[in-house]
């Protein structure tokens, strides 16, 4: 049996008709700025995205780019100016910075109210409490996934590989709010294929291609794969068996991989989302949903 493919895409566009819903019924027109520092060609496609997404919705807002060489002083002066600006809802500063910004001394600077990373120490004790705030975009858009099967996350044990503060850790604290039974498992778990093999919902991301083989995941499990990982011809051989992966690689040179082995572990799993198509469109689309929260509660 074949695992039942979970359509982030689609899931998405649901998320953006709520978007545009709340817009219409609001009358707002939120404003999100995106904060660029440097060239990173990942984060230049990210912001971009993101920046054509929030004017496809009908946001204003801009994206702020930056030399690289900026200084930590002048960014937090730009975010001071961000916080004191009344048409900004949001504002989003994309890591990573360069060396010489401390990422933590800005994210504390932003006002928690326009935190649509959900990133400010404010709103992650917020989460972590169960109280009303600004969750991060990519666990928030994963709890919409898991909705979308129509199996409940009460009572299932869930395992998240992956502790970073972005998405695992943010992520365990959605779904034990959700009522299920959350083990995190990181680079130091010791026999984590025992672990993961318990897993109902198996949540991977760590951003090592192919990491999570079919051997380690329960019949009929739900998966999904955050990661994203360009790989080359060094993969040829671990992705044979993946027709369409062997061709695009073939093709371009390179492809991008999540952190499951996809084409194995949907022999084995109920449910799985693919890279790219899952996660990647929910992320932008919580976003924009941040942001219209952000707009209505600052002016509540
Ligand atoms: P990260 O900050 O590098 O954290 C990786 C986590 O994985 C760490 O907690 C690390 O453990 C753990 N880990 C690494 N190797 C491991 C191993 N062999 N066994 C068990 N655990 C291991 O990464 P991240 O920012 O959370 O991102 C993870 C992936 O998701 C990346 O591929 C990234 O590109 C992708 N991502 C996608 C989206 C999206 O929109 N789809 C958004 C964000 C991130 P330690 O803590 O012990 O080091």
């Amino acid at each position: 049996m074949t695992a039942q493919l979970i359509d982030g895409k689609a899931v998405a566009a649901e998320v953006e008709a709520e978007v545009r819903a709340e817009l219409a019924r609001t009358g707002l027109t939120p404003g999100l700025t995106v904060v660029r520092v440097g060239h990173d060609p990942a984060s230049e496609i990210y912001v971009r995205n993101k920046a054509r997404k929030a004017e496809e919705l009908g946001f204003t807002g801009s994206e702020l780019a930056f030399p690289a060489n900026m200084t930590e002083d002048d960014l937090m002066a730009e975010i001071a100016g961000l916080n004191d600006d009344p048409a900004v809802d949001g504002i989003l500063v994309q890591l990573p910075l360069p060396p010489q910004i401390d990422s933590n001394k800005v994210i504390d600077a932003i006002d928690p109210g326009k935190d649509v990373d959900g990133f400010h120490p404010i709103n992650v004790g917020r989460l972590h409490l169960g109280r009303p705030t600004l969750a991060p975009c990519t666990p928030a858009g994963v709890m919409r996934l898991l909705g979308s099967t129509g199996i409940s996350v009460a009572g299932a044990h869930a395992v998240v590989l992956g502790r970073s503060d972005i998405v695992g850790k943010p992520m365990a604290a959605l779904l034990l709010q959700a009522h299920a039974t959350v083990t995190i498992c990181h680079s130091r778990t010791r026999e984590l294929s025992d672990v993961t093999r318990q897993a109902d919902i198996l949540v991977a991301a760590i951003g090592r291609p192919l990491f999570v083989t079919a051997d380690m995941v329960k019949p009929q499990a739900i998966v999904i794969d955050v990661g994203i990982n360009r790989v080359g011809p060094e993969f040829a051989d671990r992705l044979a068996h993946d027709e369409q992966k062997s061709r695009l690689l073939a093709k371009n040179g390179s492809v991008n991989v999540g952190d499951v082995d996809f084409a194995r572990v949907r022999e084995v799993a109920g449910w799985i989302t693919p890279v790219p198509g899952g996660v990647g469109p929910m992320t932008i689309a919580m976003l924009m949903r941040n942001t219209v929260t952000a707009a209505i509660r600052r002016r509540q």
